[in-house]
């Protein structure tokens, strides 16, 4: 081959290889060795891709066939999928002097991609329809039974109240959500100082922590240093992992919230936010960001929550260039813990 088309098809990230009549591999490139593996010169293509259907494509194009392509899973050293292209070398040539080539494209990211945004409708759909479904039925009743049952209708009315707050919470979470992933490359550029941000946050949930009988204690970092951020993000980062301590905590529970430099990197400030709940086994903690994703989905919808107030908090740090930590004893209570880069 030239060497010219060989450096070319060297630099593709796509494998590629030319297969002669009986489908033995004459050529391969670069890409197909870090995929594949070495080896695979001389050897057929049904070698390492056992899939009658990909096969049968590469046949078919070798008679003559035009361009086929075939999606494909492969079990290399993890399972990937592939989008199997052969298209013949020869125009009219005979089955016995044909060759081909033949691409494997790595589709597994696009793939993902494709079913997490699949999932995600999917969860948002069926997220808006139950409160709308529970709407409905006080509707309903409000028409029918409980037409002229004044105490009935106030109490239905309450409930309808709180549904559609819970609508209108799931709506505004998406959209901070969506609006967030946009603007992700952008870090903040103000200096913001924490203290008083988290001040104001333990004042502004009084009633929600009385609610949820719990109590606030603060231990404040004297002189830290500012970061550099968003206010009004990073009162939705602390005043949501507050919110949390305080509805996943038992009663009388005291809710830890500090501030200060970090012990391994003086760089960054870190401000932690202790419960005394029931703990987080290890097996939901490195899940608990991923949109919709809850320990106990009947517990979080009694106290109002989206399932995406810890996906709102992830994303919010990654455009800080900052992160979430989570530590957990069951039985005793969790620590989410903020780490932010100083703006110094
Ligand atoms: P939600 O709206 O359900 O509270 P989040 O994204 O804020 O959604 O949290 C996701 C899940 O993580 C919660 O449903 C809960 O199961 C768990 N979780 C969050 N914070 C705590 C905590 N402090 N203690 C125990 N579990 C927690």
């Amino acid at each position: 081959m030239d060497s010219e088309i060989e450096s070319i098809l060297d630099a593709l990230s796509v494998a590629v290889f030319i297969v002669d009549a009986d489908q033995t591999i004459t050529y391969r490139n670069s890409a197909s060795v870090s995929l594949f593996g070495t080896g695979l010169r001389n050897k057929k293509l049904s070698h390492f891709v056992p899939n009658k259907r990909c096969i049968r494509a590469v046949d078919d194009v070798l008679d003559g066939a035009d361009r086929q392509s075939v999606d494909v899973r492969l079990q290399l050293v993890v399972p990937t999928s592939f989008r199997m292209t052969a298209v013949s070398l020869q125009k009219n040539a005979t089955r016995d002097g044909a060759s081909a080539v033949v691409s494997f494209e790595d589709v597994s990211h696009i793939l993902e991609a494709e079913q997490m945004r699949t999932d995600f409708v999917a969860n948002v759909s069926h997220e808006l329809r139950s409160p709308l479904t529970a709407l409905y039925g006080f509707i309903e009743t409000l028409q029918g039974p409980a037409r002229s049952d004044q105490q009935a209708s106030d109490r239905f009315l309450q409930l309808m109240e709180r549904e559609a707050a819970r609508m209108a919470r799931l709506i505004d979470d998406l959209l901070s959500l969506s609006k967030l992933q946009s603007e992700e490359r952008y870090a903040p550029t103000e200096k913001v100082t924490i203290n008083p941000i988290l001040e104001r946050i333990v004042a502004s949930l009084e009633p929600i922590l009385m609610k949820e009988q719990a109590t606030v204690a603060t231990d404040f970092g004297a002189d830290l240093p500012d970061v550099f951020g968003n206010v009004d993000e990073l009162t939705q980062v602390f005043a949501n992992l507050i919110e949390n301590a305080a509805k996943y905590s038992r009663p009388d529970a005291v809710i830890r919230v500090a501030s200060r430099i970090d012990d391994k990197e003086p760089e960054m400030v870190r401000i932690t936010v202790t419960d005394q709940g029931d703990g987080i086994a290890p097996k939901h903690i490195a899940r608990l960001t991923e949109r919709f994703y809850r320990i106990d989905k009947g517990r979080s919808r009694d106290k109002g929550g989206t399932g995406l107030g810890l996906a709102i908090v992830k994303h919010i740090l990654m455009r800080h260039r900052g992160r979430l930590q989570i530590d957990s004893e069951q039985g005793t209570g969790s620590t989410f813990s903020v780490v932010l880069p100083c703006a110094r």
